[in-house]
């Protein structure tokens, strides 16, 4: 009898997990608590692939630059302080991994993942004919400041130590790259080996893909409790009391992911982080790649003739709420670097919201937790979720397969939070 594989929420990581185990020749369900016509993070993203960015969130210097942005009501990060004992032992925990050690150690293993991630997605694109329009033309990391271009240069230093190509920039040879945009900006760094694509698009293939090998789609389905015994999960309960069995469950709904989580007694600290995105459908300007504005922390993605503007990172916990200041501050910002754009060329354009998983390390929590034999986890992929959303859905249905080429990382273990306070 084939292996009866129960898929937890329908975004990017699920839809890929979904993929790779129908290919496998499981019996996939996928259980989504929204209709098939949903939105959520990974759909308005902005539809990089960045193996260039194998620094965690949680890195020195970071716990200051939030501290002092906290403040800005438009700044690109702001925690809003509210009295909820998760938020403050996550804010602890991502202290605690934002040291250097922290980072020498999870880098190797982030480049590690997000080199496969680049290698799945030109896979997809292979086995798709391209449908998902993958653009393999890397990604520039803009600087308007001196300052902001040594820190570049030292991560780009960093990226070259890995094995990662990474080059160095100044205006004139980024115009080069870009003939006939104007930008306002001392220079950057050129990662090669990063892509960009329409997540939408991504999306719908991934659906259409993982239908055509066999998975089942249950829409406005939500996972409610689980039912359990000993240390296996016989199935999960849905909202209309419903239930379904399988052999084995992944855990892939994005930031709700934790209150699942807690009720098998596993502690999975996450906090959603929230980011906007603007699509203008007629830009008097196009870049050649995605662009990073790297002292504003803002995306910029051209997208089959328009071009996505994104960011911001609001702990404000999951309300799906839009902040217009800081929407005015991703488009202000924008404006500095491409001077050739106005806020008003943004008036009538709808803003998108997205609640990235996170996780305090800047890790995602991947694989099997030791309590239970028959449950795996693949979520908190916090700013990388598209970029490792394939290669994630590859090793869960690796290991359920029972045939991994080689175990993950501890540092991505789900429950590194569970057996130690701090991993
Ligand atoms: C502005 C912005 C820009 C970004 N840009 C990039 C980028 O350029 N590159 C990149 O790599 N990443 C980017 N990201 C991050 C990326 O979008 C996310 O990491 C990723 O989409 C997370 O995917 P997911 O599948 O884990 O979660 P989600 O997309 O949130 O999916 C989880 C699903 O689970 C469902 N669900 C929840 N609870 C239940 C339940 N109980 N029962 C059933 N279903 C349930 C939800 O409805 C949802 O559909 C960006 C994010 C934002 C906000």
């Amino acid at each position: 009898m084939k292996t009866r594989v129960v898929v937890i929420g329908a975004g990017v990581v699920g839809l890929s997990t979904a993929w790779y185990c129908a290919r496998r020749g499981f019996d996939v369900r996928v259980l989504e608590r929204h209709p098939a016509q949903r939105d959520g993070c990974s759909f308005g993203n902005a539809g990089l692939i960045v193996p260039s960015h194998f620094i965690p969130l949680a890195a020195p210097g970071m716990v200051g630059l939030a501290l002092k942005w906290m403040w800005r009501p438009d700044s690109p990060f702001y925690i809003r302080p509210r009295w909820d004992p998760d938020l403050w032992s996550w804010a602890w925990r991502f202290w605690r991994a934002a040291t250097r050690t922290r980072v020498e150690r999870a880098a190797p293993v982030l480049r590690d993942l997000l080199l496969a991630g680049r290698r799945a997605f030109e896979e997809l694109a292979r086995t798709t004919g391209d449908e998902l329009g993958l653009q393999k033309k890397g990604l520039l990391m803009l600087c308007t400041t001196d300052h902001g271009m040594e820190e570049e240069q030292k991560i780009a230093a960093h990226a070259r130590q890995l094995g990662m190509p990474a080059e160095i920039l100044d205006a004139q040879q980024v115009h080069r790259l870009n003939p006939g945009l104007r930008l306002q900006i001392v220079g950057g760094v050129f990662y090669p080996l990063d892509c960009h694509l329409k997540p939408e698009r991504f999306m719908d293939t991934l659906q259409r893909m993982a239908g055509a090998a066999g998975a089942s789609f249950l829409w406005q389905a939500e996972v409610r409790e689980w039912v359990t015994r000993n240390r296996r999960i016989q199935a999960v309960r849905l909202q209309k009391g419903q239930t379904l069995e399988a052999d084995a469950f992944v855990l892939c709904a994005g930031v709700w992911s934790a209150r699942l989580a807690r009720q098998l007694g596993l502690r999975l600290p996450l906090q959603a982080g929230k980011g906007y995105s603007l699509t203008l459908p007629d830009p008097v300007q196009r870049p050649q790649m995605g662009c990073i504005c790297t002292e504003a922390r803002v995306a910029v993605t051209p997208m089959n003739g328009t071009l996505r503007v994104g960011g911001t990172m609001e702990l404000t916990g999951t309300d799906p709420t839009i902040n217009p200041v800081r929407v005015r501050g991703i488009v202000r910002s924008f404006c500095r670097y491409f001077p050739d754009f106005q806020p008003e060329h943004f008036d009538r354009i709808q803003p998108w919201a997205g609640l990235r998983p996170c996780s305090p390390d800047g890790l995602p929590y991947l694989g099997r937790p030791a309590a239970w034999e028959n449950l795996w986890i693949a979520t908190g992929h916090a700013m990388l979720g598209l970029s490792l959303g394939p290669v994630s859905g590859q090793c869960i249905a690796d290991d359920i397969a029972g045939s991994a080429p080689e175990p993950l990382s501890p540092l991505l273990a789900p429950d590194r939070y569970h057996q130690h306070s701090t991993p």
